[in-house]
């Protein structure tokens, strides 16, 4: 298996990939980046990370689950879901938040609709030589480069490109690709450029992932929450733009008079004052307090806990997302940010 190749250029990356698949690429869009499908656009492989992550590809906000009708019996019809597609310029960071949804759809209770797509989709993922100032991938380790789980990994190296090779999909790729392989000198040059990458995050977590169970167990009262809280506009920014969140609910649409009805899924955020109320009114997190408390441990702690994947990738996006922003230690700090949450939960009580 050919490892690495030297591209001059993505033209005919991209001219390969969509022989095959839906190509979906980061798009610039007055100034801010979402992943659409890439027709004529410039694909962008820049720093900053797209406002919506790519799990809304996978996972759409709203998805229908299938349409039914009860005329002479049922009928089912569920949507297809075999388009192969290309997920082209994820992020480190946006990886591994994908394979944190491996876990959580494919754990106890496996969501089929997850799992058709995710094997119909090849990750053309990106090295970040450059970062945004709202990354601390390195406080997790799921950043600025990518060691594994890719079907083909892009690194810009200036003078052209480095694709490395990470599967039999990415290979079939590859191969059609009339181009060199790298040489020691791209690989080293990539190295060099990742660990310029790594030194200049200037965001860090101040706890180790390892010690934050404890830490946050030990601070669940901590005076702290409750200005942080004061705050928050429960607008469930913070989740919906997150990697990680995974929270869905279900509806149905039923006629009776057409016999025939939908039912779908559509994304949830704990922070919204609905999301934690049952049966006869009572809400388990009816105070902002709680709603706030629960988002951030569950990201920090619980989720590693009950999935052995942190909930937290350090993509950013709610630092970028939160419209709150207090002033914090002498200085306005987004108030989602995890980073200032757990700086303000090590200040002495
Ligand atoms: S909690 Fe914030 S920084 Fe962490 S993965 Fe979610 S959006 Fe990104
Ligand atoms: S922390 Fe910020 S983004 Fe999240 S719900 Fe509160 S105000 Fe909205």
């Amino acid at each position: 298996m050919v490892r690495a190749l030297k591209l001059d250029g993505l033209d005919i990356l991209i001219e390969s990939l969509k022989k095959d698949y839906l190509v979906y690429a980061p798009l610039s869009r007055n100034g801010d980046y979402f992943f659409s499908i890439l027709e004529e656009e410039k694909a962008y492989l820049g720093c900053a990370v797209t406002i919506m992550p790519p799990k809304r590809i996978l996972q759409p906000e709203v998805q229908t689950l299938f349409n039914y009708t009860a005329v002479d019996g049922y009928s089912i019809e569920t949507p297809p879901l075999d388009q192969k597609q290309a997920l082209f310029g994820i992020r480190p960071c946006d990886v591994h938040a994908m394979l944190g949804f491996d876990r959580v759809f494919g754990g106890r209770y496996e969501d089929p609709y997850w799992w058709e797509r995710r094997k119909n989709t090849l990750v053309v993922a990106a090295n970040c030589t450059t970062v945004a100032e709202e990354c601390f991938c390195s406080s997790w380790g799921t950043g600025p480069g990518l060691d594994a789980n890719y079907d083909l990994l892009l690194t810009d190296l200036e003078d052209g490109y480095l694709l490395e090779i990470g599967s039999p999909a990415g290979e079939e790729v590859a191969i059609q690709l009339d181009v060199p392989p790298a040489g020691e000198a791209d690989l080293s040059k990539k190295a060099r450029l990742l660990a310029r990458a790594t030194a200049s995050i200037k965001k860090v977590l101040g706890v180790k992932p390892t010690e934050l169970h404890d830490f946050l167990a030990e601070r669940f009262d901590h005076p702290a929450w409750q200005p942080q809280a004061d705050v928050c506009f429960s607008c469930g920014n913070c989740t919906i733009t997150c990697p990680t969140c995974y929270c869905y609910n279900i509806f149905e649409d039923y006629s009776p008079a057409l016999k025939a009805g939908e039912r779908r899924s559509e994304w949830d955020s704990c922070q919204l004052l609905e999301f934690a109320r049952i049966a006869h009114g009572f809400n388990f997190r009816r105070t902002r307090l709680d709603r706030f408390k629960h988002r951030s441990i569950h990201k920090l702690s619980w989720m590693d806990q009950q999935y052995q994947t942190p909930g937290c990738v350090g993509c950013g996006r709610c630092v970028r997302w939160c419209p709150s922003w207090p002033v914090r230690r002498g200085r306005p700090t987004s108030l989602a940010d995890p980073v200032e949450i757990i700086g303000d939960l090590m200040e002495a009580v």
